[in-house]
């Protein structure tokens, strides 16, 4: 595993890029893309890492239970860290769903 210092600057003017799709980094070159899988594996690592047996807080079943923490918030400060909470599957994804809901609204009322 390569351990690049490039804090990765990705232009989101065009031409080299828009706000949705941002162009590679101008430090280093790696894509948008990949940057965001990058992500999604180390968050993937976490969650897998801090897997462990307890009882769910939502449904009081004793389970797996794995490391649920929403999505930081263009809205939040820079510093905030949303609450982690330990859930089952079956609510972890309840939990994702109703955030996903949440979010859509408040992106629908804007
Ligand atoms: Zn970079
Ligand atoms: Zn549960």
């Amino acid at each position: 595993m390569t351990i690049s210092l490039c804090k990765h600057s990705h232009p989101v003017q065009p031409p080299a890029g828009t706000i949705l799709r941002p162009g590679p980094c101008t430090g280093c070159g790696i894509t948008w893309n990949q940057v965001q899988d990058e992500l999604r594996r180390q968050e993937d690592a976490l969650i897998n890492g801090t897997a462990h047996e307890g009882t769910c807080p939502d449904c009081a079943e004793t389970r797996t239970l794995l490391r649920f923490q929403t999505p930081a918030q263009p809205w939040d400060d820079f510093d905030y860290e949303p609450p982690v909470s330990f859930l089952c599957i079956g609510c972890y994804n309840a939990a994702a769903v109703a955030f996903n809901e949440a979010t859509a609204a408040l992106f629908d009322a804007a």
